[in-house]
């Protein structure tokens, strides 16, 4: 039915009729006292989300710009970059390091696996000179589901002296991510995932020992520059011209997180993907990560059941019920296929789509107790 998409994909996420309004009002002049004091209210609710006393800096463009802006300001030509990866976005900062001539090294794990602490503090142990002098890591990888415990990693990184730089592109909002608290000396994040807004925006934090880096950084990005950004937050302004609707957008966005509470949104992602595992689990399906505690709280993914396709399936999921659920990527297409619960995602939502899942998996041709999983996600979303 028309207008009627439910997207569980892990980005662009729904976006709430609040904040489609906002969008939809007139642009207004990005240099006005008008929007600058948006931007005042954006830049200091960021603050919030982003639960960091740093300035929080804003780019107009997808998450990918957000790592670009990370890197194209620390790296320098033949410098050691350690880049730990979980997937296709782990992989991804090795690219963007590669791409500014760095010297990359990875440590890589299985799809569904996350990273040991203890490989991770060996190595850079091992790492005497100290040459190691940036550690890229993934929160929550998209592509598995699997999440890594970033504050145990930062911990040991910062312990070597090296620079952590974080992608919390699905896990700011949807987990805890704590900056200040845990040394996660950069992070970053964007709009379509957890923030209910569409995709368009990108966000990043560092703190006062990323700075140093950057001050070293012999040619640092022009658009993404971090100074440059950083006048423009102290003025309540941008560097250039901004997509001034999604920002307006993100001004409601950011009002219902702070009226949620940001440990209460944390807390209903947690709800929802330790429910929506169980589900799954109760209708005979299998999950990429097995333990619950490396497991995202904003993406599951599962595995299809012998004999029916991952086609099948999301076809299946958007003609009858207009959910959308992601394929697998890369390695993983046609492997598993992945449901978000990503931002703007209420308990009404799961149920139904636990029982779309279900009503799906009859019409293919699986074999399981038809009704267990909304049982299940109606039994685990009481109790959690
Ligand atoms: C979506 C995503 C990104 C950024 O992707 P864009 O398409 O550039 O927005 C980066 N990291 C993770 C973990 C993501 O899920």
């Amino acid at each position: 039915m028309k207008d009627k998409t439910f997207l569980m994909i892990p980005g662009p996420t729904p976006v709430p009729e609040s904040v489609m309004m906002e969008i939809a009002k007139h642009p207004i002049g990005h240099r006005s006292s008008e929007f600058s004091s948006i931007l005042k209210e954006v830049y200091e609710n960021l603050k919030y989300v982003f639960q960091t006393k740093n300035d929080v800096f804003m780019f107009t463009s997808s998450g990918t710009g957000a790592m670009c802006a990370a890197l194209e300001n620390l790296v320098n030509e033949g410098d050691k970059v350690l880049c730990l990866s979980l997937g296709n976005f782990g992989n991804r900062w090795a690219k963007i390091a590669e791409s500014r001539g760095a010297n990359v090294e990875k440590i890589e794990v299985e799809a569904g696996e996350v990273i040991d602490p203890n490989i991770l503090r060996k190595r850079l142990e091992e790492d005497t000179n100290k040459e190691i002098k940036i550690v890229t890591l993934t929160h929550s990888e998209t592509s598995t589901g699997a999440a890594n415990d970033v504050k145990a990693l930062c911990s040991i990184i910062r312990e070597h002296g090296a620079i952590s730089v974080v992608d919390g592109v699905t896990s700011v909002c949807a987990m805890p991510c704590k900056p200040d608290e845990w040394g996660i000396d950069v992070l970053v994040s964007g709009s379509q995932k957890g923030f209910m807004i569409p995709p368009g925006l990108a966000f990043l934090t560092a703190n006062e020992r990323a700075w140093k880096v950057y001050e070293q950084c012999k040619h640092p990005s022009f658009y993404f520059d971090w100074a440059a950004h950083k006048k423009a937050v102290e003025g309540n302004t941008t560097p250039f011209t901004p997509a001034v609707n999604l920002i307006v957008g993100l001004n409601q966005a950011l009002k219902m997180i702070k009226e949620e509470g940001i440990d209460n949104m944390n807390a209903r992602h947690r709800r929802h993907a330790m429910a929506l595992r169980k589900a799954i689990k109760a209708i005979n399906l299998e999950l990429l990560v097995k333990d619950d505690n490396n497991a995202s709280h904003s993406i599951t993914s599962i595995l299809p059941p012998e004999g029916i396709s991952v086609p099948d399936i999301r076809s299946t999921m958007k003609k009858d019920f207009d959910i959308v659920v992601a394929n697998g990527q890369n390695k993983l297409k046609d492997k598993i296929f992945r449901m978000g619960t990503l931002g703007f995602v209420c308990d009404r939502d799961l149920i139904a789509a636990v029982g779309a899942l279900e009503a799906t998996l009859v019409k293919l041709g699986h074999k399981f107790e038809v009704g267990k999983g909304v049982q299940t996600i109606i039994n685990e979303l009481k109790e959690i």
